[in-house]
């Protein structure tokens, strides 16, 4: 799923600890299709339709492609919102990877596609599924891991860590830490 980097005091409502973070991820998680940026700190995004607080200043759509979601920017509100420094026009904008959006009622927020890989159980598939990595078959509800970036699945058993056997992918650049760490923060700006 994408995320949003959002200023920390934002997401959690409260003063940052000196020295704390500057950043937290608000997630746009897999189960929904449009998310709301609001007007309120302690809510900075939610699904649209749920929650209370907070007026949605944009919407944030994901369209589902086979390879890969699209994500859209919408917004009324086109005078008052920038997108790396340029004006929403007509109301619309295909998001990429760290694009900035700021907006006055949220501040400056950072949208990334960035994933971090996670072990789960396989949700099995109707063809037979092969593990790139030592060609055998993945069955149904084996510990696995979807490579976020080519979206191929591998074993990783506690007996068969397919996945992490190397630093990346056997077929892309992803990294294969599973300790959740992105590789880009709006720290690294
Ligand atoms: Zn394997
Ligand atoms: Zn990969």
């Amino acid at each position: 799923m994408a995320h949003l980097w959002v200023p920390w005091r934002q997401n959690h409502g409260q003063e940052k600890e000196t020295g704390g973070p500057e950043w937290a991820i608000a997630s746009l998680g897999d189960d929904a299709g449009v998310f709301a940026l609001t007007d309120d700190p302690r809510e900075p995004v939610r699904v649209r339709g749920k929650g209370r607080n907070g007026s949605a200043v944009a919407y944030i759509v994901r369209q589902e492609c086979r390879q890969s979601d699209t994500w859209i920017l919408q917004s009324h509100e086109t005078e008052r919102i920038r997108v790396n420094g340029l004006p929403l026009v007509a109301g619309i904008r295909v998001l990429e990877d760290r694009d900035e959006i700021l907006t006055r009622e949220t501040g400056r927020i950072f949208f990334s596609t960035e994933r971090a890989p996670k072990v789960e159980p396989f949700p099995g598939r109707e063809e037979p599924t092969p593990c790139p990595r030592c060609k055998g078959t993945i069955f149904k509800g084996e510990l696995s891991v979807k490579c976020p970036k080519c979206r191929t699945w591998f074993h990783q058993r506690p007996d068969m860590g397919c996945w992490g056997y190397t630093d990346k992918c056997a077929l892309c650049d992803q990294l294969t830490r599973l300790d959740a760490c992105f590789r880009w923060t709006p720290e690294s700006l």
